[in-house]
C-alpha cells in the first residue's frame, strides 16, 4: 500500500558538482570518473587556476562550504556564500577570463551549488559569477533549477545504467584530459 508520507529517496553513489561542467563537455566523461575511477590529467593551467581559486576563498568568510543535498545525491564545496534580507546569493569563482563559450557551463554548476545552500540554509535568490575582470550575476529561475536537476539525472542514468554516449571525435576532443582513456574504452 502506498503512504502519503513522502518517500525519502537513497542514492548508491554521491555525485560532485564539479561532475555537471564534465558532463557538459562529454557527457562520456562522468563515467570515466565515477564508475571507473579516471582521473584527469592535471595541466600546469589548471595548477595555476587552483592557486587562484584558493586565495580567493581564503579572503571570503562564508567560504568553501561543504554541502551534500539528500535529496539530489549531490555534494561540492560552495566558494563563497552571501546572506542578504532577501535570501542568500551563491557566488562561484573562476580564476580565467569571461569566455561566451563556457558560460553555460559555469552557470549550471553555479546552480547545482545553488541547490545545495538552498537545500541546507534556505532561499537562494541569486548565482553569481566572479571572473578576473568580469562578475555577472543571474537570478536562480524555476527553469535553471529544473534543468540542472534534470542533468544530474542524466548524469546519475549513464553511470548507473551504464548507458554511456558513443565515442565521436569532435573538436573538443584535442583538448581533453581524459582522451587517452576514452579511446581505450
Ligand atoms: S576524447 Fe572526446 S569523446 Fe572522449 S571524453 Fe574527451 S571529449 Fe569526449
Amino acid at each position: 500500500m502506498w503512504s502519503l508520507k513522502k518517500m525519502k529517496r537513497s542514492y548508491s553513489f554521491e555525485i560532485p558538482v564539479g561532475m555537471i561542467k564534465y558532463y557538459l563537455f562529454c557527457p562520456r566523461i562522468p563515467y570515466f570518473v565515477l564508475v571507473m575511477g579516471v582521473k584527469e590529467k592535471v595541466t600546469d593551467c589548471m595548477i595555476e587556476g587552483l592557486k587562484e581559486h584558493e586565495k580567493f576563498c581564503r579572503s571570503k568568510e562564508m567560504a568553501n562550504v561543504y554541502l551534500k543535498s539528500e535529496k539530489l545525491g549531490i555534494c561540492g564545496y560552495v566558494d563563497a556564500i552571501v546572506k542578504t534580507s532577501n535570501g542568500y546569493k551563491v557566488v562561484e569563482f573562476k580564476s580565467v577570463e569571461f569566455n561566451k563559450r563556457t558560460l553555460k557551463s559555469h552557470l549550471y554548476q553555479a546552480v547545482a551549488y545553488a541547490l545545495l545552500v538552498e537545500e541546507n540554509f534556505g532561499r537562494v535568490i541569486s548565482v553569481v559569477l566572479k571572473y578576473r575582470y568580469r562578475t555577472l550575476e543571474f537570478p536562480l529561475t524555476v527553469g535553471l533549477k529544473r534543468y540542472v536537476k534534470h542533468i544530474i539525472n542524466k548524469i546519475r542514468e549513464i553511470c548507473e545504467i551504464g548507458l554511456v554516449p558513443e565515442y565521436k571525435e569532435s573538436r573538443r576532443c584535442r583538448g581533453c584530459g581524459f582522451a587517452w582513456i576514452c579511446r581505450q574504452a
